[in-house]
């Protein structure tokens, strides 16, 4: 069965195609950028390894998913002989609020759901729904079906869940925790459970994704009990960009003493804060700041410390919340690829039951392994996400179902 995942973000549409039934392979794979912007363009790639780059004239997301169909049939670079033989679009959706726990099939209710949800996911929703439309007017025929970065999260119980202010802002305004990054933290979880052999219901997880976006959640019995990030992606973790977890003072205090708008003090927290404001070297990505740090630049030491200590901090919470751990996981950009992150946020915690094996650790790898030694009591583990894939598998469930 093919499959094609679609991500539409506010500049950019990002693709997938799937066989489904042939290993799941990657069939072909790209993105169109800066679309409505000068300079739009297109990458593409497919599994005989033919690749092509360049400028295209798409000024939409119809447009881009018009461009990306006729490449997938293309003679040239094609890998599908009829767009007839694709059977279902998975698209990823930021929020989906309170009303939806599972991937489902687009719906009018469904995209009204989308729209209740623009004012919690300004930057996402309003694009995510243009990708849906964009193929239901290109694709036609063809099901959608929405994948939720939210709904994994649907299972968080009331105490975890709700903020300690007037209920009424729950109840009337749906003010709440709703957590992000679902998608992958159930892909990781799963998959830690299936390589370990033991039945994903008997264990308690903590799964750490660090990309530029981070969160951490507890997960018990295959279910999100508890999740870093909130009512929008700024809570929690630091990370690549946005301050994380914050006294709210702080931003009454900023915009009194600096005489800020709130979308400036917004702008502040989301994009010039995290470990970027912190290093202050004009970059967020760990790489340089590592290697800036490696160099002797203090700032940079620092801030990798407080990034680090930040994520300590919620493991050693969530290993309280779930009664115990028996898979601590890592994943996303930084917690795949970084050895000296992974042991910072683990140093001296051995005789707490996280015993990370040095040399494993320090082995780069993109297949999912364990870092911890043979006799750690927790085991803590390397998972590659796969968020594309996992769009898919959810997307051919939904169709099975
Ligand atoms: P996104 O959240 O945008 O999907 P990714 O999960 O791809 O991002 O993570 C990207 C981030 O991962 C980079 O900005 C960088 O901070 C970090 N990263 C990637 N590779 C490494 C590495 N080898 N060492 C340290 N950090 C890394």
């Amino acid at each position: 069965m093919i499959i094609l995942v679609i991500n539409a973000g506010s500049s950019s549409v990002k693709f997938t195609l799937f066989d489904m039934k042939d290993d799941k392979k990657v069939l072909a794979t790209g993105l169109i950028e800066r679309i409505g912007i000068e300079g739009t363009s297109m990458k593409y790639s497919n599994w005989k390894g033919e690749k092509s780059q360049g400028s295209v004239d798409v000024k939409n997301p119809k447009e881009a998913v018009k461009v990306i169909s006729e490449r997938l049939v293309d003679t040239k670079y094609g890998v599908i002989g009829a767009l007839s033989e694709i059977k279902a679009v998975g698209h990823r959706i930021v929020h989906g609020g309170e009303k939806v726990n599972r991937p489902v099939r687009v719906t009018e209710e469904v995209k009204g759901i989308l729209k209740d949800c623009f004012s919690m996911s300004p930057l996402h929703n309003p694009h995510n729904l243009a990708g849906i439309e964009a193929c239901e007017g290109v694709l036609k025929g063809v099901p959608n079906v929405g994948v939720f970065d939210t709904a994994f999260h649907s299972t968080m119980p009331p105490r975890t869940f709700l903020y300690g202010i007037p209920y009424e802002l729950y109840t009337k305004d749906q003010i709440r925790r709703y957590g992000f990054h679902g998608t992958s933290h159930a892909y990781v979880s799963r998959a830690a459970a299936r390589f370990d052999g033991r039945p994903i219901e008997d264990l308690r997880i903590v799964s750490a994704h660090l990309g530029n976006g981070a969160s951490i959640t507890a997960v018990k019995g295959g279910k999100s009990y508890d999740t870093s990030m909130g009512l929008t992606p700024l809570e929690g973790v630091i990370m690549g960009t946005r301050s994380g977890d914050i006294d709210p003072a702080v931003i009454f205090h900023i915009m009194k003493i600096k005489g800020l708008s709130y979308q400036e003090v917004d702008n502040l927290l989301n994009k010039q804060s995290g470990v970027l404001g912190l290093a202050g070297i004009g970059s967020s990505d760990l790489r340089d700041i590592e290697e800036a740090a490696n160099k002797g630049n203090k700032q940079c030491a620092q801030a990798l410390d407080i990034y680090a200590y930040r994520i300590r901090k919620y493991i050693g919470a969530y290993l309280v919340a779930l009664g115990g751990l028996d898979i601590l996981v890592f994943t996303a950009g930084a917690g795949e690829n970084s050895n000296t992150l992974r042991a910072a946020i683990l140093e001296g915690l051995d005789g707490l039951g996280f015993k990370l094996d040095r040399a494993r650790n320090d082995v780069r790898s993109s297949d999912i392994r364990v870092i911890s030694t043979d006799d750690s009591p927790y085991k803590i583990m390397v998972v590659p996400t796969n968020e594309e894939l996992a769009i898919a598998e959810f997307t051919s469930e939904v169709l099975a179902s």
